[in-house]
């Protein structure tokens, strides 16, 4: 196929020439821009207020440490193939977080080190797309956690972060659950959630220049409190 006839099987599906070449097609976009319903299963399709660019880093984890019949044997469990869910763009329901985590804690991969690499993997250009730019381009750490929460249903809206204080070099973050997440039962993946975002908001912190950032947790949601409470410091640049 010359580039001029993908180009137009693109424009066709709605897909850009860069993504269908890459492979990074949001399948549920196309489904629904021709009127039918996609492909996930039921069960990702339930409260789908995430895309792939929050579970990536993760999931991305577990492609590349596994071989290819165990990543085809865990996707066939979930009823996915992995070139549907390789877009960040993409949306998935809650439920594909929390079923991965689930796994990943069974079978004893959700340890320190894995957070170390989902810290790295959080500014990957694959990971964030264009969001990427986004985030570049904001001068300071204030400016990529303010562009991440105005941007936030790009990534998830199940847990929603507000800034609720700002010094020098400081801020103050809390994460709440979203309503709708009183009818999911997350609690038992429990403190993975937190240590996750904890450790994205870490990579998206080094997108900056010269960031050397320090994250503690106060009061965490998964012991009881209302909230997970983070204090993020780094030093000036
Ligand atoms: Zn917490």
């Amino acid at each position: 196929m010359t580039v001029t006839e993908l180009a137009m099987v693109g424009q066709y599906f709605k897909v850009s020439l860069d993504h269908l070449i890459m492979g990074l097609i949001d399948y549920w976009q196309v489904a629904e821009s021709f009127g039918n319903d996609t492909f996930i299963p039921s069960r990702f399709r339930l409260f789908p207020f995430s895309k792939m660019r929050d579970p990536l880093p993760a999931f991305l984890e577990v492609v590349d440490t596994r071989s290819n019949a165990e990543i085809k044997s865990l996707l066939k469990n979930f009823g996915l193939e992995l070139e549907m869910l390789k877009s960040a763009e993409q949306r998935i329901g809650v439920y594909f977080k929390l079923d991965l985590f689930k796994l990943m804690i069974r079978n004893g991969h959700f340890s320190k080190s894995l957070l170390a690499q989902i810290e790295q993997r959080t500014s990957n250009q694959m990971v964030q797309g264009l969001m990427n730019s986004t985030l570049k381009n904001q001068p300071s750490p204030q400016g990529i956690l303010q562009s991440w929460i105005t941007h936030h249903d790009e990534y998830e809206s199940h847990f929603l972060p507000k800034i609720v204080e700002t010094r020098k070099n400081k801020i103050v973050l809390t994460l709440t659950p979203n309503q709708h997440m009183q009818e999911v039962d997350y609690l038992p993946i429990g403190k993975s959630i937190c240590e996750y975002k904890l450790a994205y908001i870490k990579g998206l912190l080094s997108i900056s220049a010269n960031t050397n950032s320090e994250i503690k947790e106060s009061d965490c949601h998964f012991e009881g409190n209302h909230a997970c409470t983070y204090h993020l410091q780094w030093k000036a640049s």
